[in-house]
């Protein structure tokens, strides 16, 4: 199977090339050509399958066919980095075409989107500022023929669904195409499902499954002891970008701080963060400028860094869902990859539930490392953490790391 068995319009060609693709991915094929029939698709994948070539390549073909003037295509999706994303995916599938793609979010200049808006042909938007714009009527979204819903199950997560239905009354209703893709598919977003998709043709791909590149390994260690395991296990494991999650924004930006001092080229995303500084964060750690990405959730999604050897779990997420969405940072594109949780006593629920949804995952103990140092003492000894950053025999840089003759794992 190759992309020239789709009848793509041949204006596409070139941004396919331009893409890097040689062979449509398993959503690829099974998409195209049913959203190039305009048929309403509901899309179970998860982020890392292809997907948003999956949706963007018909929808540009779509608009070359019948060119038209005003926004036409309109995606909603739930973070900034996602909608950057899609739009950086439209921007290179499309450089031939001369249709213009515009990305919409908060926490930047509206002006620059208002002048954008007057000649985009495609809109990829966060939901917030899309109302924004819809309010001050610097958006006109009457000729939207294709409306795709992108990550719904973390839009509906986020709180958007409202704003998502307000956005949705705002489009022409008939003949309008619909697409919704999702990771996972519970009750409310098959209820969103029935309401906005027509005669939907279902397409999954790994449903609710990690990519298979991926190995996973749990990390049995004391609350106390975290920071130590983390910087021992990056300094012993040959590693390219590692992308690191943390429970808070607090604990992402001190960990942070934590690597830095011990030499590790690091970052860290999270919400507090400016856009400027979000979007300095993601260009250095795709660029390699940082080797390791500090985030919360917020960059579980939509982060497409196609170098992450690593995903840690430095903190466990909430659910078994949010552990799929994270872990597929890595292992993207048929790439391998390896998923690493430190877990506490405190996880021992979520590691039962994961362990339901995934199967076992295997325990592992890195050898060297003392998982019997006690606690720092209750009057504030806060420094065996420090201590042990000095010890750890670590050196920035990709690739630095050396991985034990020995085998690092006992
Ligand atoms: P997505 O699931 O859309 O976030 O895509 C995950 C990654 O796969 C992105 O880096 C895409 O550029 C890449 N990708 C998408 N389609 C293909 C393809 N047919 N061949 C190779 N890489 C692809």
């Amino acid at each position: 199977m190759n992309f020239e068995s789709f009848s793509l319009n041949p204006k596409l060609t070139a941004g396919i090339s331009a893409a890097g693709y040689n062979t449509p991915t398993p959503i690829q094929i099974q998409a195209i050509p049913k959203v190039m029939q305009g048929c309403d698709v509901m899309g179970l994948a998860q982020t890392g399958t292809g997907k948003t070539a999956a949706f963007a390549l018909p929808i540009l073909h779509r608009l070359l066919k019948d060119r038209q003037s005003g926004v036409r295509a309109l995606v909603v999706a739930p973070t900034r980095e996602l909608a950057e994303q899609i739009h950086e995916s439209f921007v290179i599938l499309g450089n031939s075409t001369g249709l213009r793609s515009v990305a919409i979010y908060g926490g930047v200049g509206i002006q620059p989107q208002i002048k954008s808006l007057k000649r985009a042909d495609i809109v990829v938007a966060c939901p917030g500022r899309l109302l924004d714009h819809i309010q001050r009527r610097t958006v006109d979204l009457s000729r939207v023929d294709v409306l795709v819903l992108d990550e719904a199950d973390q839009m509906f997560d986020m709180g958007f669904m409202p704003d998502i239905r307000r956005i949705i009354a705002h489009l022409p209703a008939s003949d309008r195409q619909n697409l919704l893709f999702s990771a996972t598919m519970p009750a409310e977003i098959g209820r969103l499902a029935d309401e906005i998709l027509k005669k939907p043709i279902r397409v999954a791909v790994g449903q609710e499954a990690p990519a298979e590149t991926v190995t996973h390994a749990f990390f049995p260690v004391a609350q106390h002891l975290k920071t130590s395991l983390l910087l021992k296990l990056l300094g012993n494991t040959k590693t390219d970008a590692v992308l690191v999650f943390t429970r808070t924004k607090h604990r992402a930006k001190q960990l942070c701080v934590k690597l830095a001092r011990a030499g590790f080229l690091s970052t860290s995303l999270q919400g507090n963060l400016s856009q400027s500084k979000r979007q300095d964060a993601m260009s250095g750690f795709k660029s390699g400028k940082y080797q390791v990405l500090v985030a919360t959730d917020i960059a579980s999604r939509g982060i497409d860094v196609a170098n992450i050897s690593h995903v840690i779990n430095f903190d466990m997420p909430a659910t078994p869902e949010l552990y799929i969405h994270r872990i597929g940072r890595t292992g993207r594109a048929e790439r391998n990859g390896e998923a690493f949780s430190l877990i506490t006593d405190e996880d021992r629920q979520m590691v039962k539930a994961i362990h339901r949804v995934l199967g076992h995952i295997e325990r592992r103990t890195l050898s060297g490392f003392d998982y019997q140092l006690p606690p720092p003492s209750p009057a504030g000894d806060r420094r065996t953490d420090q201590v042990r950053v000095r010890h750890t025999n670590v050196r920035a840089g990709r690739n630095s790391h050396r991985r034990d003759a020995s085998g690092v794992f006992a």
